[in-house]
């Protein structure tokens, strides 16, 4: 008998975790895995922000916090958005969730209905597409070129949209492919959606603080778009606090309502110390924190010396990313090669041959809807990204 939901059953278990939790496996083994697949800083949370979530406890924030998040919480994210971003977002325009990702299922729960057209442009984040089919939403893929640094132009998407199109998502600093929209791609976007005032667009900007070519530009900043604009964020990436699963929205009222009215019936709020752990992270200034500038710092060094040392690697096309911590190489030249019991068709192929005889844990970029790719993740030290390449380089050599 199976008692699992269709809802469920046609749904993919996220890729990125599948990758990660097999590279634990192997370890726990006794394998000598280098694992390259999860987006995480490898840095811990910094001190006054660990502080925070100490006291939190002993000043006995153990009680429901209230649903969309606390008050000063909201209030400290309201002005973050205005200091960092220099968009105007109430506090009752803003949600707190359990991480990035629960901010986003509510936001497409709450206004996607099912037969809805989402348009993704391709490559994006994994858990995009699966998020929008549990709604019942239709995925609308659009892919972009790695000549244009895999980023959609405006005329792609005013040919991908119809009448039935509802959302359109996508990030910057993108995962998976570290590339930037800048000022002016932006706008050229917003003045298409704005020519269709029945769209939403849900920028994902969870990347934000690790930038390395200037301001964050975020799109919401087009007011004749504005009422149109989701914008997601969190404390996971840019404040090395990932396990603590903090992630918001801000949006017009009546989305910020739904999703707090959904997430009453999810999680009734999100965690009360991670709460006061993330109000701490959001009243550091960016611009002047030292936690936050030495680790965007290591995260450049080792975008440079990944940048080195994946154009020795016969083969892979290589693009210079400009934010996040990944790399996003076309690496189709090794499908129709074989080794040893190996034949290798696709990403997966590669991915699983990389593993299995180079102990290096990829992501296949057919999770990401770009099968010609794979991604690294680089946030881990620079020796082990040395140690990574050089042994993808020996199992590749291998391949005929
Ligand atoms: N966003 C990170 C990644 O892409 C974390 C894992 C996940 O939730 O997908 O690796």
């Amino acid at each position: 008998m199976n008692y699992i939901s269709d809802r469920i059953m046609q749904m993919s278990a996220s890729e990125t975790l599948a990758m990660t939790q097999l590279a634990r496996e192997l370890k726990a083994q006794g394998r000598d895995v280098i694992s390259l697949s999860i987006g995480e800083p490898d840095f811990n949370t910094p001190e006054v922000i660990k502080e925070a979530g100490k006291k939190a406890i002993d000043d006995n924030f153990t009680h429901y916090p209230p649903v969309p998040g606390y008050a000063d919480l909201r209030d400290a994210i309201s002005k973050k958005f205005k200091r960092d971003n220099n968009l105007d977002y109430k506090p009752e325009q803003i949600v707190v969730s359990t991480g990035g990702k629960q901010a986003i299922y509510q936001a497409v729960m709450a206004t996607v209905n099912p037969g809805d057209e989402v348009i993704i442009p391709t490559p994006f984040w994994v858990s995009y597409k699966e998020i929008v089919k549990v709604a019942g939403g239709k995925c609308i893929y659009v892919k972009t070129k790695l000549e244009n640094d895999f980023k959609v132009t405006a005329q792609q998407l005013e040919e991908a949209i119809t009448e039935k199109t509802k959302l359109i998502m996508f990030s910057s600093p993108s995962n998976p492919t570290g590339m930037l929209y800048t000022h002016d791609e932006l706008k050229a976007i917003a003045d298409v959606v704005a020519r269709h005032k029945e769209i939403l667009v849900m920028s994902d900007e969870i990347y934000e603080h690790i930038n390395f070519v200037g301001k964050h530009e975020s799109i919401a900043q087009f007011n004749e778009i504005y009422e149109q604009v989701i914008t997601v964020n969190g404390v996971a990436k840019g404040f090395a606090m990932t396990g603590w699963r903090i992630g918001f929205i801000g949006a017009p009222t009546p989305i910020a309502k739904a999703c707090e009215k959904l997430q009453g019936q999810i999680t009734s709020a999100t965690c009360s110390i991670a709460q006061k752990a993330a109000l701490k992270a959001m009243q550091l200034n960016p611009a002047e924190s030292e936690d936050i500038k030495f680790m965007r710092n290591k995260f450049l060094e080792r975008r440079d010396l990944m940048y080195k040392l994946l154009q020795t690697v016969p083969d892979f096309e290589v693009r210079l990313p400009q934010g996040a911590f990944y790399f996003f190489p076309k690496v189709n030249k090794y499908y129709g090669k074989k080794y040893d019991k190996y034949t290798i068709n696709n990403s997966n192929d590669l991915c699983m041959y990389i593993l299995n005889e180079g102990n290096v844990a990829l992501v296949p970029g057919v999770a990401f809807g770009d099968d010609d790719c794979i991604r690294f993740s680089y946030a881990t030290s620079e020796d082990l990204l040395i140690e990574a390449v050089k042994r993808i380089k020996e199992v590749l050599a291998k391949l005929q």
